[in-house]
């Protein structure tokens, strides 16, 4: 039995003949991610990456090249990496924070496809409070217990086995509010990831703003579990991506170059 709004069951993720079908999709998604995610204001210098699993090399990931703008990226210029953190397919760097957080979030969570972190404004502002998200909104449900604070701050991630502390922090769950520096949230989809990341940001700010007018009511604890059921399922999170990716690679074709 599921509690999904009807037009919610169309859309499901495709299936693939081949891995090479496959890993042209997930690079498509993740090259689309960065334009949305410069669009949104969540770049920051050279900080942020979106990660999507090999179909095939199943410890490898594909990941943004440090240093190059996201508004710029294109399938191309996607870069492989592999468990050991060389890059194994593109002639451009990793970054190392991304290396050492998601190569360790995908290695703890075989189930996840994708992994999205920036140093969006709202998710930073929010994270320095160490506090999870309240079930201020329908939108905010999606988090009712399926997110959590990783209540530390080491400075900047370098070392594999602060990604490890991280990885064992999120757990099974989809997002992980790393104190006093961002939002980190996954996917079973690039997707996924992606979405939950852009609505994540807005659910801090929607508390942000809505503690700083007043005293919000929150949703009780069954509307809240019941709410997760419709908004916050994997499905949801894909079939939300799909108007943003329509938006974007109508805008920007040569992402696909
Ligand atoms: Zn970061």
């Amino acid at each position: 039995m599921t509690n999904l709004p009807p037009a919610m069951l169309i859309a499901t993720p495709p299936t693939f003949a081949t891995v090479e079908e496959e890993r042209l999709h997930r690079k498509q998604r993740l090259a689309a991610s960065f334009r949305l995610f410069s669009k949104c204001g969540f770049d920051e210098g050279v900080a942020g990456h979106i990660t999507a699993r090999d179909p095939e090399l199943t410890d490898h990931f594909w990941v943004n090249p440090f240093a190059m703008h996201f508004s710029q990226i294109k399938v191309s210029d996607l870069i492989l990496v592999n468990e050991h953190g060389e890059v194994v397919q593109g002639n451009q760097p990793v970054n190392a924070a991304a290396f050492a957080i998601h190569s360790q979030v995908h290695a703890a969570r075989p189930d996840v496809v994708a992994a999205a972190h920036s140093h969006s404004v709202h998710g930073r502002a929010w994270s320095t409070l160490a506090r999870k998200l309240d079930p201020l909104t329908q939108d905010a449900c999606a988090f009712y217990d399926d997110h959590v604070v990783f209540d530390d701050y080491t400075g900047v991630v370098l070392d594999t086995e602060e990604g490890k502390r991280i990885a064992h922090a999120l757990a099974d769950h989809k997002a992980v509010i790393l104190r006093n520096h961002g939002l980190l949230t996954v996917g079973h989809s690039v997707e996924e990831a992606v979405w939950w990341f852009v609505t994540m940001e807005r659910t801090c700010q929607a508390q942000l703003l809505a503690e700083a007018a007043g005293t919000p009511v929150l949703i009780d604890h069954d509307m809240a579990k019941l709410t997760k059921t419709q908004v916050g399922e994997h499905v949801s999170g894909y079939a939300n991506f799909g108007p943003l990716y329509q938006k974007i690679t109508l805008e920007q074709p040569d992402l696909f170059d």
